[in-house]
């Protein structure tokens, strides 16, 4: 089978098209893509609904394999994962693509990526690209203990997560996979040998939520992946991003403690954050600590016994970051490169590289 060799900048390895891992030929050139809950029906030259899986002559492929839209260094408490070789670094990189389409998305450049998935389609890509071994390579230079993927969803990149993670466990590293959990039980039973810890969001216990940003996905869908993913082994934490006026209802707060408490148990975590105002939803002011501290007690009331309030500033403000392929291919002091928050509101003083990658020379 041919595969379309399309030439990146980065790297000394060339970017190849990788097969799409869960995929069903339905006879007739359509195929089926089973990473997530989509089970996307393409036609060649069609795209999944997260572009970053084609379908080219009756087989789908995955464009965003190794292509990395960011990077950044911190503790694994950042993810957040709390109950998890606490006091340890993880290096977290994101690809392009995501299932959902949320309207407070705050990494629309790289979840919705469909600019950057458009030129890999085309052939006419200057993402940075690294292989798996490339991959490992810098988290080992950088000195972390875990890999976490996040940032754009993973699932849309699995089969790159899991060439990593083999390599990567083989040298001692944990994998950290922070989803939105719109995850075929089949994605799941394939990553799990290699996945130590999945950090999922509960988004909401309201289908209308769901629906608004993805037509496909019901709370029943995401709770029985979460569900899922504990069966298989997975050290699971959940997070809920409290929107002020989305889904900031009292007993939505008790529904969520409650299903934790009978699906994970009384210790698994719940982290409850703050909602910062961006894209669809900017008129939304930031939600107020006393709507988290509420979450917060009702939880506790339920009786989980982990219940995190994080009532930070969440800003992202580094000044200017370098390319993600300066730090692909850079030393170790440049790993570890500081990038002071420019307004100084944070206190942020070991990022890698945040979100948003500027303009190279
Ligand atoms: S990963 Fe999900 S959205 Fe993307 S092509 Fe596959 S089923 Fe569709
Ligand atoms: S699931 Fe996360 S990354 Fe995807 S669109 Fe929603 S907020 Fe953005």
């Amino acid at each position: 089978m041919n595969k379309q060799v399309i030439p990146v900048k980065v790297g000394t390895e060339e970017y190849q098209l990788q097969q799409t891992r869960l995929q069903q030929q339905l006879g007739d050139g359509t195929t089926r893509c089973h990473l997530c809950l989509w089970r996307c029906k393409l036609k060649h030259g069609q795209r999944g609904f997260c572009q970053a899986h084609v379908n080219r002559h009756g087989t789908l492929y995955n464009l965003s394999y190794g292509i990395i839209s960011a990077i950044d260094i911190g503790a694994i408490e950042d993810k957040p994962v709390k109950h998890y070789q606490p006091g340890t670094k993880v290096m977290s990189v994101g690809s392009y693509g995501c299932s959902f389409r949320c309207d407070g998305c705050h990494n629309l450049d790289i979840s919705w990526g469909v600019s950057a998935l458009d030129d890999l389609a085309k052939g006419e890509s200057t993402s940075a690209y690294a292989s798996a071994q490339m991959l490992v390579d810098t988290a080992l230079r950088a000195g972390v203990q875990g890999i976490a993927f996040t940032y754009s969803e993973p699932a849309v990149w699995l089969e790159y997560v899991i060439d990593v993670s083999r390599l990567a466990r083989e040298q001692g590293l944990y994998m950290v996979y922070v989803s939105n959990s719109f995850v075929t039980d089949e994605a799941l039973e394939l990553m799990a040998p290699y996945v130590d810890v999945l950090c999922s969001d509960i988004k909401s216990m309201e289908d209308s939520f769901y629906y608004d940003i993805c037509k496909l996905a019901t709370v029943e869908s995401v709770l029985a992946s979460i569900k899922k993913a504990h069966q298989l082994g997975m050290h699971v934490e959940t997070r809920t991003n409290i929107i002020p006026g989305k889904n900031d209802d009292v007993e939505g707060y008790r529904q969520i403690a409650q299903w934790i408490y009978d699906n994970l148990g009384a210790e698994s975590p719940w982290h409850i954050t703050r909602f910062f105002p961006a894209y669809k939803l900017s008129h939304i002011p930031m939600t107020p600590a006393e709507m988290l501290w509420q979450a917060h007690d009702i939880a506790r009331e339920v009786g989980l016994k982990n219940v995190y309030v994080y009532d930070d500033k969440g800003c992202d403000c580094a000044e200017e970051n370098m390319p993600v392929s300066a730090y692909l291919n850079g030393s170790e002091e440049d790993l570890h490169q500081v990038k002071k928050c420019s307004a100084s509101c944070c206190g942020d003083d070991g990022v890698l590289l945040k979100k948003y990658e500027q303009e190279s020379d």
